[in-house]
């Protein structure tokens, strides 16, 4: 074109004519450059119950043994690629995480602060508390419309996304809300696709040769819906779950709309069982049944990443599709794990469940060409609720109206290796989740800085721990510092007030827990 502008023998008319043709091809060009820079592809690839240490990626300052034991080449292949955050956190359980995801609300504003399953009842291991009576927290999960009782009622950060021109596909555990109630269905929650998502937080069974539970008596609840396809063959659910991803994907791409893939796996939650691609590999290390079942579990998942990674790098989209990896709370350590309980994500303390850092600190590595510092690592504190306004930043989206107040902060500034942000992180648990444990109880925790204080409602006693110089939180430093105790009482208190979280009261009396500040003075 510019070879034929330069020829002198060019007529005033064609001249203006390619000029014209050039400007608007131009134009056409500029904006479906922007379309693409301004609207990548996001996948968030969730795991359940994945521990900080069950991976062969180092989350500490030094190699644990886990990290020697757990073959996880594909999270690696992710870090090498990405951002690798060593303090980020979900929240204790399930659907406190989820819903936190869906919408940036801390869990003490949302106030799903347990996990969810049957409508409008509170577990029985909560009614039955010998010591507390627990408030009626929003036990039907998250609502995408106003007026259902025991709900939060928000906007779904992928309903946000589907406004904005997202194909929106949900594969995998959802557990965003109760059965037989709006949010247990993901369709209701602005995706598009829905495939074996709903109300329950577990499968009754990982295995196609089961059927994943349909059809087992007792089982309807647990058992995963709408794998048909895969029914009588010997294809375990992650497998499965990928391959419909796959399809997905595949279809949006021909659709030629970016996509947003929310792959949620039901691995590694229990009922721990064998991935028989992988458990030879950790029998062979001599572990128990149970941990090499759990490993071959893990590795089963990383497989799975490493298929979507290689599909990214076929369709030559890997450059314009962000990844941010997850996990929805700390490893299972309580129960059901071979070997010694409360150790499985040393060198932290205790386990899923629990406000100890094995609870609550989880993987997280994220990855977006051009927008992220390959084989980056970050230590800013980052949690759930930050994924909403993040994933909404990465989508371009900067004016979005939500009916609630969004408490998570972008983190899209730290993958270019930026400070962090001045702020404080809070959990809040007034709830029982049955186990017992290091950690494991009724509690609000808030981290400032290095500093973690944890008020345990059953009791009122506080932890107050050095995460910088002590992450195991073997030394209560609540008697040695007490002016940081009153600070962090006082700023933790303050949080509760402002969210107006929900306390549990004294069964012996019917008083009210009262916020930490208040059990000092
Ligand atoms: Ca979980």
């Amino acid at each position: 074109m510019k070879h034929n502008l330069n020829r002198k023998q060019v007529s005033g008319v064609s001249s203006f004519l390619i000029i014209y043709l050039t400007f608007i091809g131009f134009e056409a060009v500029s904006q479906s450059a922007i379309d693409s820079t301004e609207k990548p592809n996001i996948i968030v690839f969730m795991v359940d119950d994945m521990g900080w240490q069950d991976t062969s990626v180092p989350f500490w300052e030094k190699r644990t043994s886990f990290n020697n034991l757990y073959q996880t080449p594909n999270m690696e292949r992710l870090a090498n690629e990405g951002v690798k955050f060593t303090q980020a956190y979900a929240t204790a359980v399930c659907s406190p995480t989820r819903v936190s995801f869906i919408t940036g609300m801390s869990a003490a504003r949302h106030r799903v602060t347990n996990w969810t399953l049957e409508k409008n009842e509170i577990k029985s291991m909560e009614r039955d508390h010998p010591d507390l009576s627990f408030p009626l927290w929003n036990v039907n999960g998250v609502s995408p419309v106003s007026g259902d009782s025991l709900a939060i009622h928000a906007t779904p950060l992928p309903q946000i996304l589907k406004d904005h021109g997202y194909n929106t596909i949900h594969v995998g555990k959802a557990h965003f809300g109760a059965i037989e109630t709006p949010g247990a269905h993901p369709l209701n929650l602005g995706f598009n696709v829905n495939i074996a998502g709903h109300a329950a937080g577990a499968p009754s069974s990982y295995k196609g040769l089961d059927n994943f539970g349909n059809g087992k008596e007792g089982q309807d609840i647990w058992a995963v819906p709408g794998l048909e396809n895969y029914h009588g063959k010997d294809v375990f659910l992650t497998e499965a779950l990928t391959r419909e991803a796959l399809k997905s994907m595949d279809q949006s791409i021909a659709s030629d709309k970016p996509f947003f893939l929310y792959m949620a796996h039901y691995a590694v939650h229990t009922p721990i069982m064998a991935d028989e691609r992988f458990l030879e590999n950790y029998l062979e290390k001599g572990m128990d049944m149970t941990e090499a079942k759990y490993a071959a579990l893990i590795e089963g998942m990383d497989k799975s990443l490493g298929d979507i990674l290689n599909f990214l790098e076929e369709k030559n989209i890997d450059d314009k599709t962000a990844i941010l990896f997850m996990s929805d709370n700390g490893g299972l350590s309580a129960v059901a794990r071979g070997g010694q309980p409360h150790t499985h994500n040393a060198p932290l303390s205790s386990g899923k469940g629990s406000a100890h850092e094995g609870g609550i600190r989880v993987p997280m590595i994220v990855k977006w060409n051009n927008q992220s510092q390959a084989g980056s690592t970050c230590d800013s504190p980052v949690i759930i609720e930050d994924f909403y306004p993040s994933i909404l930043e990465m989508a371009g989206i900067s004016t979005y109206p939500t009916v609630q107040q969004v408490d998570g902060i972008s983190f899209m500034s730290m993958l270019q290796g930026e400070a962090t942000h001045e702020r404080e992180l809070y959990w809040h648990y007034p709830n029982e989740w049955g186990p017992s444990g290091p950690g494991i109880g009724a509690s609000s925790s808030v981290r400032s800085g290095n500093w973690k204080l944890i008020y345990y409602h059953v009791d009122q006693r506080m932890e107050l721990f050095n995460l910088k110089q002590d992450i195991s939180e073997s030394f209560n430093l609540a008697t040695t510092f007490p002016d940081k105790l009153i600070e962090l009482a006082k700023n933790l208190s303050d949080f509760l007030l402002m969210v107006d979280a929900q306390m549990p009261s004294y069964k012996e009396d019917g008083r009210a827990v009262p916020y930490p500040i208040d059990a000092i003075r």
